[in-house]
Formats: structure tokens, sequence, C-alpha cells
């Protein structure tokens, strides 16, 4: 047999049939006719209040952190485990990164643990929805108002994902999303920023456009346009944004496909795995929806892991383990101050995520599954 991927993106077959349209409309820079076309989607049939189409998640999240004005020796909270790009943009903007803990029963932040980590300093927390599963966002937007912090949550594997019958990323002050092909709705590399608090959204548009008001400019709201904040090039080609239109109208087809596999996974695994082999399996707690972004496995240990990985790589099957804790990175644990990390830290260690994109087809699933069982039964 082939060896399995962990990821391959799936192509919807209208994808070069929207980039031909965009090429041949004359325009193929930001704003046109398939960034509107995007826009209107996620606003329109999503229900997002406002949102702006960037070059890629880690841009939405900078653009989030000079909106909400970090300035040197703000403190922002955020998990250990998750991507660098969550600190990165608060760190270009002289931020001191909070780390709080993981759950036990989840990778994502533990609620409970945000409110001993707030001083005088801090400015915001930032949640972010590991496998489009949500953090408790009633919790953390209670803390948030209590002590006037911004909440930006990040969402960047999260699309199509609902917390209590809204959609994940329409709570936070803003939210940052990432259609980078790894994604569950893709366009090689892309993002985009929702703005739930009216007061970003002007100022959203000008520093998405290197600081000037062309956005306004186009829309006749003012009669010539120059630099008038900071700002940068945040906003994609319409290349990519035909691009991802031709995802966006197959949304309901790619997450059928995508919530099937992981139900197959899921299915094979529970009441199995976790009772016999004290495999962690997923969580989902009430409040949220499934997006089937991810299936994962946390074993017992760290050995137990690598010795799965290994074993599933001679059935030619690609799993691969997740983020590393950022506490203790080569770039932050010199410098961080707080205390252990216990649950991100085996998180680290001992979690792997199995191949799931739509074209996975049942052989190669029943291959996974009976890989995975196999190796207990040795
Ligand atoms: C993928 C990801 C990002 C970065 O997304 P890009 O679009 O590649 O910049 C940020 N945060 C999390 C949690 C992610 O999974």
């Amino acid at each position: 047999m082939n060896l399995i991927p962990f990821n391959k993106p799936f192509f919807t077959g209208k994808e070069t049939t929207y980039i031909k349209e965009a090429v041949a409309s004359g325009k193929i820079s930001g704003d046109g006719i398939f960034t509107k076309k995007c826009h209107h989607f996620f606003e329109d049939q999503l229900g997002f209040k406002k949102v702006l189409l960037t070059t890629s998640c880690t841009d939405a999240l900078e653009m989030a952190a000079i909106l909400i004005d970090i300035k040197p020796g703000d403190e922002v909270i955020m998990p250990s485990y998750t991507f660098v790009s969550t600190a990165n943009a608060f760190v270009l903007r002289g931020a001191k990164i909070i780390f709080v803990d993981s759950r036990r029963d989840h990778p994502g932040l533990d609620e409970d643990k945000l409110e001993s980590l707030i001083t005088e300093r801090t400015k915001a927390i930032i949640p972010v929805h590991y496998a489009g599963v949500a953090c408790d966002m009633n919790k953390i937007m209670n803390i948030a108002a209590k002590y006037s912090l911004f909440v930006i949550e990040d969402a960047a594997q999260a699309i199509d994902g609902y917390y209590e019958d809204k959609p994940i990323g329409s709570f936070g002050h803003m939210a940052a999303f990432s259609f980078h092909e790894t994604k569950n709705i893709i366009s090689g590399e892309g993002g985009m920023l929702v703005i739930n608090d009216e007061r970003f959204v002007k100022r959203a548009e000008i520093i998405r456009e290197k600081g000037t008001n062309r956005s306004a400019f186009f829309r006749g709201e003012v009669d010539k346009y120059g630099w008038v904040d900071m700002g940068s090039s945040f906003l994609p080609s319409d290349i990519i944004a035909a691009f991802l239109y031709a995802q966006l109208e197959n949304l309901t087809l790619i997450q059928n496909k995508r919530k099937a596999i992981w139900e197959i996974y899921d299915d094979a695994f529970r009441g199995c795995l976790d009772i016999k082999y004290e495999v962690q399996l997923p969580f989902i707690p009430e409040f949220t929806t499934n997006n089937a972004h991810m299936y994962y496995l946390v074993f017992k240990n760290k050995k137990e892991r690598k010795a799965m990985l290994k074993h599933l790589k001679e059935k030619g099957i690609l799993a691969v383990f997740h983020y590393l804790s950022l506490h203790k990175s080569t770039f932050y644990k010199d410098i961080y101050e707080g205390s252990a990390m216990k649950y991100s830290d085996n998180y680290s260690d001992c979690l792997i995520r199995l191949p799931l994109f739509p074209e996975l087809d049942i052989t190669q699933q029943d291959h996974i599954i009976s890989s995975i069982k196999s190796f207990y039964a040795n």
C-alpha cells in the first residue's frame, strides 16, 4: 500500500475556473470581485459582523495586536500549547507573553487558571480553539469584562465551529482564521480577521492597506487617499480569494466528508483504546460543536507515542505530533518566569494527530484503525 499522508489538500474543481475569471476581469490585486464574494459569504451566510481577508491567520493576529494598541511591557495571556504565530503577533509589538496551562481533558487553555494570571499590566486574553473545539467563551468573556481586557480569538482551526449556537469567532473583540492548506477550508496561504467590535472597523481597513485610507477612497467617502496611520500590506491578491471562494461554496460538502471520517475514528476507538490502554481521546464539551478539524490520540507516555509513530510509519501511515510548549521553546525558555505547565507538556510529549482529509478512503482508514489496534495486540 502507498504511504498514507497526514494531509492532502482537497480541490473542489472550481478553483481554477474562478482564478481564470479573476484574471479575465483584469484586476487581480486585493479587494477585487472574489474578495467581495468571500466577504459577503462570511458576513451574510455565516453571520459575522465584519470580516477582512488577510494573507494569513498570522497577519490577522498581527493586525489585531496593532488594533488593540499593544505596547512594550503589556501582558498578553495565551496557552503555551499553541502555534508560534499566536505569540509572535504580540511579541512583535513588545508584549510579555503570560502562558496558561491546557485543560486536563482537552489541549485548549484552562479557563479556571486565567484569573490568577491577571495583573495591572494585562491587556488581552488570546483563547485558541484547539482542534476547532471552542474554549468556554462565556467564562472568558466574563473575566475579560471584569478586568477590562481585550479578547482576540485564535480561531485558525475553527471554521464552521459553533459555541452555544453562535459561530466561533463571534465572541471576542476580534478573531483570526486560517486558510492554510492544512486547515479545513484552504487557499494555500490565507486568513481572515473578524471584527466584532465596531470601534475597530475603520482603523482595521487602514492598517490592512499600508496605513492609507484607500478603502474609504474607493467607496467615495474621501476625495483623495494618503498616509493616515501605521500599517502594512495585509490584503491577499484576488487570485487567492478566487481559490477560496470555490472552497466556501463547498463548505458543507467538505465538512460532511471530514465529519464522517472523524466519526469512523471515534466509533472505532471510543470504549476501546481509552478503556483498555489509557489512551486519551478527543473531548467535546457540551457547549461546543465539533468541526472535525482533527482526530488526535494522547498516549500514556512519551515512549509509547514514539513506539506508535514508528509502528504506524512501518505500516505506511504518516501520523504526526503537534506543538512543543512555547514556554519551553528556544526563543522563550530563558525569559520565561511562570510556573510549570504540566498538561501542556503532556500534550507536547504524548499527542499524535491521525490522517484526516476529505479524500481519505475507507480502505485507508480501516488500515489506519487496524494498525493502531494491532500495536496493542502485539
Ligand atoms: C495554522 C495556525 C495558525 C497560523 O495560520 P497561518 O494562516 O498559517 O498564519 C495560527 N494559530 C493556530 C492555532 C493555527 O493552527
